[in-house]
């Protein structure tokens, strides 16, 4: 089915689509063109009551009952839903967030995988026994942590909905979906394809919302036992404080600046169209966009103009045509402030060597940047800057290139390209990051642990351990023999 016409989206609330209490329904244009997509409902304040009401309520009923062969049942049932859907949902993905169509294909595959995983995982999720000494014998239960608020920003809605949902599911905790206001339709449509499989009433709600308002109010509310976020460094803190009274659990997956160290004994053959995809695709929205990239000096005149070629190269424009590697940023707005990091990178004393300038027309393009910088202390050196801007920082030996890599507040991802694959591997021990690449540029798969050092965050998604993130271990002692327990000696 093609999204070709403007589509209402209501809250997705107690296994149905439901209208919000405050009535707040607002327009959703394409950022590629200004287009009206859809008209989409944001949820308030008694929106989330009444999510946290239908989560509470489906672990106290059936959603409770349900057992892990069943949910597992359920989690295959829903990947084999997005995979018969993915036509559907990449349009409209792509046309939401303005990201080209190939890399929402891919991401959506992703989904489906995700949801494939976190099924099967569903059969470790188990206690442990030993005895004691003597008659004790000690056994542990896993049990749901329980309602889980889950917020996720705009740059990939569906996947990182379902990063969050497969393994709260999988642990059995029920969960209130907190979308980007900008980007709440995809989520919904998967909230009413889990419904249309059988997840019962209140297991998963979907509430898009304003963040500092609705969101802040979900994340304070009583009624919720765990957070996991994922968005900016700031609004991580911001979280963290919110969820401090009651105390909730709480992950956080947050920003990242991410090194890319190109060595000159590496293959500049693989290395270098790899440098231009880790922080082209998805237009540099992307949290683990290799956006420093460190090349040994040998090579450093050399890497610039080729990433230079490789920049012009790259098709920039409609989201929905298949050739097109990059699509529009999310807003004019959001194009604004990475316009602003380059100008102020320029002021600063880097080179803007390709792109830089805002282009003219209706969409919120933004052209692959690539900027030359001597110095790691420039602010665009430094900061997130969340769009297709690489800056290209020399070093002198591996002992610099390992310091230069580290030299942020963030720890996300890492790439180390070489043909000594020792230095990789020192590399590997020596750069603070949740993960590292070597000689490759990918970063995220099911099963494979993704997450942060630092300022990156803390908590892992996509990994075994994340089930653990949503359950609790209770320990259970037992006596076992037929002897009278009397600690004070009081029998007579
Ligand atoms: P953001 O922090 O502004 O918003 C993220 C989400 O939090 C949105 O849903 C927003 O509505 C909500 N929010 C904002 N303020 C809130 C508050 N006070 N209380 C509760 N919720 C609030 O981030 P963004 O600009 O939308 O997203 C981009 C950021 O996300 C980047 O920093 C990026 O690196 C990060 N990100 C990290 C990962 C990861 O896995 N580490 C993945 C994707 C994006």
């Amino acid at each position: 089915m093609a999204v070709t016409t403007v589509r209402e989206y209501g809250l997705f609330i107690g296994g149905e689509v439901v209208e919000p209490a405050s009535g707040d329904v607002r327009e959703v244009r394409e950022p590629a063109t200004g287009e009206l997509l859809a008209r989409a409902a944001i949820a308030g304040e008694a929106d989330i009551d009444r999510a946290i009401e239908a989560a509470r309520g489906a672990l106290e009923g059936e959603w409770g009952k349900t057992s892990g062969t069943a949910r597992a049942r359920l989690l295959h049932a829903l990947a084999d839903a997005i995979a018969a859907n993915r036509a559907e949902l990449a349009e409209l993905e792509a046309r939401n967030v303005g990201k080209a169509i190939s890399s929402v294909k891919a991401e959506l595959q992703q989904a489906v995988e995700n949801f494939r995983y976190y099924g099967s995982a569903i059969a470790s999720i188990g206690g442990r026994a030993n005895p004691i000494g003597g008659s004790l014998l000690f056994y542990s239960l896993k049990e749901p942590v329980g309602v889980a608020a889950q917020i996720v920003p705009w740059n990939y809605p569906l996947m990182m909905a379902t990063w969050k949902l497969a393994p709260a599911l999988a642990a059995g905790c029920s969960v209130v979906l907190k979308p980007d206001p900008q980007t709440p339709l995809t989520a919904i449509r998967l909230a009413e394809l889990a419904a249309g499989v059988g997840f019962p009433s209140g297991a998963i709600n979907v509430v898009p919302g304003d963040g500092p308002t609705t969101g802040a109010y979900l994340v304070r509310h009583p009624g919720i036992d765990k957070v996991a976020f994922t968005g900016s460094t700031k609004t991580g803190g911001e979280i963290m404080r919110l969820a401090s009274d009651p105390v909730k659990r709480v992950t956080l997956e947050l920003g990242g600046k991410s090194p890319n160290l190109v060595f000159a004994d590496a293959d500049l053959a693989s290395a270098l169209p790899s440098s231009a995809w880790s922080i082209f695709y998805s237009a540099g929205q992307s949290c683990e966009a290799r956006s420093r990239l460190l090349v040994e000096k040998t090579v450093y005149d050399d890497v610039v103009s080729r990433m230079d070629e490789l920049a012009r190269a790259i098709r920039v424009g409609d989201p929905l045509d298949s050739d097109t590697h990059m699509g529009s940023l999310i807003s004019s707005a959001h194009r604004e402030r990475v316009h602003g990091y380059v100008e102020r990178g320029a002021g600063e004393g880097a080179t803007v060597v390709t792109g830089g300038t805002v282009p003219d027309g209706s969409g919120a393009f933004y052209p692959p940047t690539v900027v030359a910088a001597d110095s790691s202390s420039l602010e665009i050196a430094q900061e997130e800057v969340f769009g297709p801007v690489v800056t290209v920082i020399p070093f002198e030996d591996e002992k610099d290139a390992i310091r230069l890599a580290n030299d942020v507040r963030y720890g996300l991802m890492a790439t180390v390209w070489t043909g000594d694959p020792a230095r990789g591997h020192r590399l590997a021990a020596r750069i603070k990051s949740g993960t590292v690449g070597i000689n490759m540029p990918y970063t995220a798969f099911p099963g494979i642990p993704f997450g942060g050092y630092k300022q990156s965050g803390f908590g892992r998604e996509l990994g075994l351990e994340t089930l653990e993130l949503y359950l609790e271990t209770k320990s259970v002692i037992l006596s076992t023999g037929s002897r009278p327990i009397d600690p004070f000696g009081l029998a007579t």
